[in-house]
């Protein structure tokens, strides 16, 4: 009698595929070739059993089993389940994305960095960080939040903590929000744990390694070799046999989420794992999420405090700068800021979160913007490579000197990237080192190293860059960081806008005076009065939240709500606004059923950024206090609706972005 097996592939189909085994019977966590629909596909076992199940169809049989042992456990394949049900997509899809190799990498989920510039030398810790140490030990609820300013040593808390946990044989996951940040936790690890016991005992796992040296520290830890998981994202997948501790380091980091399906929220993904699995999930920030925020407020999400700084630093004096009026991009305070710092030795970091020279071309005479053909987003020049680039599907466009729509001269490039800025700083400081670092400049890991060497060192008096240099860069030298524009995020058409700038600013401003007194911080802003920017540079972080808490708690947001968000791309613009109104239509009545009066649909209609690569986007929100009756609704009119062929449904259950 012949076995049969069922087989799950990375595609968007909520069943699973039932072949015939060979003589050779594949187990549980195996990945097999099949053929199905024509083509040969890889997929995953996700069953096996002896009786032919019933039905008349023909069953194939599968080609070759390519894993002489199983890539995944029964435990695994449960997470995937949870996920798949939780995020709306299928187990295939979610086992693609765990287990390495399973599908093709796309895009790395971070760039190819490493700082190396924390000093860890911790002897003892402080009072405050015994406490919470004694806090996380005592506390019986699986979760755990260490919220504390930055340079609070709040890293130092979870390894010590990781520490027992290890010594008690238990399996340790921890995360950060990018692949630049692993190898300063391993360092950290390293001070801790003792380079022999880190050699043997770690697991670094993310997409910026080869998908079979991923795959080899995959099964170090499935087998229980390796028990020690540093990595970002997705690492909240590892296959740690005994999980005691997952880590969760800046817990408010958008990274933790992921862009494409299955679009997981490694938070959430962890909460599950440790309620299921046992262990406890520690998370920590200077700027919680608004939702963390309001559970620990609550007294849902047990948290300890961190105000003080052991290795001493004072906190950053901090001042808003009113751009209203200015031509430039630097005011007079900046200017100063700069000249002054290197006067007395020290180090400027300027921080500006768009790259590129000029932000858009605009034309004074009609109107015209010059925005992407195949997006509805302005191009951006950048200056040195002399094209316009869309920052959205990377189209490039040869730049312009006089308006395309009407010919007049009074046109030009508006609004000011790193590009430009470098130009501006190396003319308005002669003589003074520069560098500058963001994607364009630092392609390569081994030239970041350089440029955060040379800058840790002393060398350079001006590091100028994006996001890259906004997280985890403790260097003894800083003294001034300037933003050189906070509104870069403010007036984006999402509610998560405020919470986001806010954070940015309080991140970017730890980078100053971290270790010696009179750092300084200057906010260069057009919205000098706007709540958080004011509430970020008074350091009046509490007060944020309960200003935003109630904003959110008014308009109906998150945490008082919870949002699924549907996104209809098609190439076609009516029939993919019909298609999403048609879905609207059904979930209507699909919650008619559900008798939950707070349920909301939220439209159909254009995406804040309408087309990308020629796909026209319309959005559906729906909203409600409950989480079950909407996510129940969705996935019923779903699978049973019929998505015209070239129109694509993206699902995204509590987005974290709406644009
Ligand atoms: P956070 O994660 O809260 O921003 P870190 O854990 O990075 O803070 O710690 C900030 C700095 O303080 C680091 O350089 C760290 O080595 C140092 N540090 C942490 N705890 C102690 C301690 N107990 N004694 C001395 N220095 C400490
Ligand atoms: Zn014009
Ligand atoms: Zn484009």
């Amino acid at each position: 009698m012949s076995m049969y097996c069922d087989v799950a592939f990375n595609l968007p189909l909520s069943q699973v595929f039932t072949y015939a085994c060979g003589d050779e019977i594949p187990e549980i966590g195996m990945r097999v070739e099949a053929p199905f629909r024509g083509r040969m596909l890889m997929g995953f076992v996700v069953g096996t059993r002896l009786p032919k199940p019933r039905g008349t169809f023909q069953i194939k049989s599968i080609s070759k089993i390519v894993d002489s042992q199983p890539v995944f456990s029964i435990k695994l394949l449960a997470l995937a389940e949870w996920t798949a049900f939780q995020y709306v997509c299928s187990v295939g899809e979610v086992l693609a994305l765990m287990v390495p190799g399973g599908r093709r990498e796309k895009d790395a989920e971070g760039s190819w960095l490493s700082y190396d510039s924390m000093e860890y030398e911790i002897s003892s810790l402080s009072a405050e960080q015994e406490t919470a140490l004694a806090d996380i030990r005592a506390e019986s609820h699986s979760f755990h939040y260490v919220y504390g300013i930055t340079g609070s040593g709040k890293t130092a808390v979870f390894l010590k903590y990781a520490k027992e946990i290890f010594e008690a044989g238990k399996g340790i996951i921890y995360l950060v929000p990018e692949i630049a940040l692993t190898h300063q936790v391993l360092q950290a690890f390293k001070a801790e744990f003792g380079e022999k016991t880190v050699a043997e005992h770690i697991a670094i796992l993310h997409s910026g390694l080869t998908p079979s040296v991923r795959l080899k520290e995959w099964m170090r830890v499935l087998r229980g070799d390796a028990r020690l998981v540093i990595g970002v994202r997705s690492a909240v997948f590892a296959p740690v046999p005994d999980l005691g501790l997952v880590v969760i380091d800046e817990e408010h980091e958008n990274t933790y989420k992921a862009g494409s399906t299955p679009r997981y929220h490694a938070r959430q993904v962890a909460m599950h794992r440790v309620q299921e699995e046992g262990g406890k999930l520690l998370m920590g920030s200077a700027t919680p999420s608004v939702e963390a925020w309001y559970a620990m407020q609550t007294g849902k999400l047990p948290s300890s405090r961190l105000h003080t700084r052991p290795a001493g630093g004072e906190l950053p004096k901090v001042d808003i700068v009113s751009m209203q009026g200015e031509t430039g991009a630097f005011s007079q305070e900046l200017v100063e800021g700069i000249s002054k710092t290197r006067g007395k030795g020290n180090q400027t970091i300027l921080f500006l979160n768009r790259r590129g020279f000029a932000y858009s071309f605009r034309c004074n005479s009609c109107g015209f913007e010059y925005k992407c053909k195949r997006c509805s987003v302005s191009l951006t020049y950048h200056k040195q490579r002399n094209v316009l680039i869309c920052h959205y599907c990377g189209l490039a466009a040869r730049p312009v000197g006089t308006c395309p729509e009407c010919g007049s001269l009074d046109a030009g490039y508006v609004g000011f990237g790193t590009e430009m800025i470098e130009e501006e700083i190396t003319r308005l400081f002669p003589g003074y080192t520069i560098q500058r670092v963001d994607t364009d400049t630092v392609k390569k890991k081994k030239k970041l190293e350089e440029l955060l060497r040379d800058f840790k060192e002393g060398k350079t008096d001006i590091l100028l860059g994006t996001q890259m240099v906004a997280k985890g860069l403790n260097v003894k030298g800083v003294s001034l960081v300037g933003i050189v524009l906070a509104d870069t995020s403010l007036m984006l058409p999402d509610f998560r806008a405020a919470e986001r700038t806010f954070a940015l600013i309080v991140q970017v401003g730890g980078r100053a005076g971290r270790y010696a007194s009179g750092g300084r911080v200057l906010i260069q802003t057009f919205r000098p009065k706007h709540e958080a920017i004011v509430l970020a540079a008074q350091m009046k972080i509490d007060e944020f939240y309960e200003q935003e808490i109630a904003m959110r708690q008014e308009l109906g947001f998150p945490p008082f709500t919870r949002l699924i968000r549907l996104v209809f791309r098609g190439k076609e613009k009516q029939q993919t606004f019909k298609a999403s109104a048609l879905f609207a239509e059904e979930f209507r009545k699909a919650m008619e059923d559900q008798n939950e009066p707070g349920a909301e649909t939220l439209g159909p209609a254009e995406c804040p950024i309408a087309i990308i690569a020629n796909n026209h986007r319309y959005q559906i929100i729906f909203r409600g206090r409950n989480f079950a009756p909407l996510h129940n609704a969705v996935k019923s009119v779903l699978w049973n609706f019929k998505t015209p062929a070239g129109v694509y449904i993206e699902i995204d259950v509590d987005p974290v972005s709406l644009l």
